[in-house]
């Protein structure tokens, strides 16, 4: 039997795309079998995305939604949520660091030098190299346009110097986007730039953090006199803030659909063992799951149509972390041992780790006070006073 393949990837066929990615899977079963094996342990995890990433691109898939000019195959965003989606129905935990393909990867596609962009991204696609995002700094976090980590031309090439704080992924990254000063601090976010940093240059040193979880996704990264070339500089030198805008409107839109699919893999085992008096607050978890979902695709149809995300991501992000916490709230309610006692399996391992990140979803990409102003400001057209 010929192999599926991703076939005709125009929007009209999306629904034919996601059957023949189903039979794939389902004639792929014992190669991805190892790749779809619960672990905890986030060395493994990644190793096993990465794994996925080279298994998905061999096979057309992993190049399925993004564009010929970085190695893509054509197609849209909604077919990368097809491919999500069927991954988790098949037991995936997620994509680690290849979480930032759905972030940095748009972001690089739509405002790198298109050289830049065509060097870069292949490897990304196919998991050999991998990319984190450096914005917070330990005195500029909500208030982002304080940052401090300067980068001065020389010559050919920019010198950077600074820390940054909680850059999820850093210790397995490769590359790393980062927002830096290039003018004064009193031009705020008019003197920022985006540029990437590889982070095997000499220079950098990643220290990772021990979060209350267990785990070390988050990292300090320390840039003493980094030399980066110019052709690094993504988007126009001064216009960083337009660039982390837009990276930013993926991480609180795209990464909802990422994040729903895992939802709804912890509820599903879950309902089995459930009570009767849990109904009522199972039956609100499932209505803002659907609400996410249709959020979500909402803003992917936009994105998929060529609208520049913006602002209103903030509300898929603010619709996410409610239905975060309240399913994981449930899931400690009815099912309490797993997440409270000292856990035996990897599955138990994770859903202790998914838990507890559950407590902290409301930080990362912007806090919910943040989302809430955006909102109240962009979206309602509320102002100050
Ligand atoms: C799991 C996780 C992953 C992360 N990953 C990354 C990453 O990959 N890259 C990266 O660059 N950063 C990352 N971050 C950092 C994150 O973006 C920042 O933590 C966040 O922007 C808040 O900044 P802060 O921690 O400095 O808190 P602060 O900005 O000091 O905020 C402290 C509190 O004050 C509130 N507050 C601040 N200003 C206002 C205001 N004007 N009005 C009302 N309330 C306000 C905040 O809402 C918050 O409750 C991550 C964080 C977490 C938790």
């Amino acid at each position: 039997m010929q192999e599926p393949g991703p076939g005709d990837l125009s929007q009209e066929d999306l629904a034919g795309f996601a059957d023949r990615f189903r039979d794939w899977i389902a004639a792929f079963s014992a190669e991805l079998a190892p790749l779809l094996t619960v672990h905890s342990d986030y060395d493994t995890r990644v190793r096993d995305a990465r794994a996925m990433r080279r298994l998905l691109c061999e096979h057309g898939w992993g190049r399925a939604g993004w564009p010929e000019a970085v190695g893509g195959l054509g197609g849209s965003i909604l077919h990368r949520a097809v491919v999500t989606e069927e991954l988790f129905r098949a037991g995936w935990t997620g994509p680690t660091v290849f979480e930032h393909l759905e972030i940095v990867a748009p972001t690089l596609v739509r405002f790198a030098e298109p050289d830049f962009a065509a060097a870069v991204l292949p490897s990304f696609l196919d998991g050999s190299r991998a990319w984190s995002q450096g914005f917070s700094e330990p005195e500029a976090g909500s208030d982002l346009a304080a940052l401090r980590t300067r980068a001065v031309r020389d010559g050919e090439d920019y010198v950077v110097d600074g820390a940054k704080i909680w850059t999820s992924w850093s210790k397995w990254a490769d590359w790393c986007l980062a927002l830096v000063r290039t003018g004064t601090p009193e031009e705020r976010h008019r003197g920022l730039t985006m540029i990437a940093i590889d982070l095997s240059s000499p220079g950098v040193e990643v220290r990772p953090i021990r979060q209350a979880n267990g785990t070390d996704e988050l990292a300090e990264v320390y840039f003493t006199d980094v030399r980066v070339p110019a052709g690094q500089v993504i988007g126009e030198v001064g216009r960083g803030w337009a660039v982390a805008m837009f990276l930013l409107a993926h991480e609180r839109g795209t990464l909802s659909w990422l994040r729903h699919c895992a939802f709804r893999q912890w509820l599903t085992p879950s309902t089995k063992i459930m009570r009767e008096d849990a109904d009522r607050q199972l039956g609100d978890v499932v209505l803002q799951l659907a609400g996410v979902r249709a959020a979500a695709v909402e803003l992917m149809q936009r994105a998929a149509a060529g609208a520049q995300l913006g602002p209103e991501a903030a509300f898929n992000k603010l619709l996410m972390t409610r239905t975060e916490q309240n399913l994981f709230n449930l899931l400690r309610e009815t099912d309490g041992a797993r997440i409270a006692l000292p856990a035996d399996t990897p599955e138990e391992v994770l859903q202790q780790q998914e838990y507890l990140f559950s407590r902290i979803v409301t930080v990362y990409g912007g806090t919910q006070q943040m989302q809430l102003i955006t909102v109240a400001r962009h979206i309602l057209g509320l102002h100050d006073g």
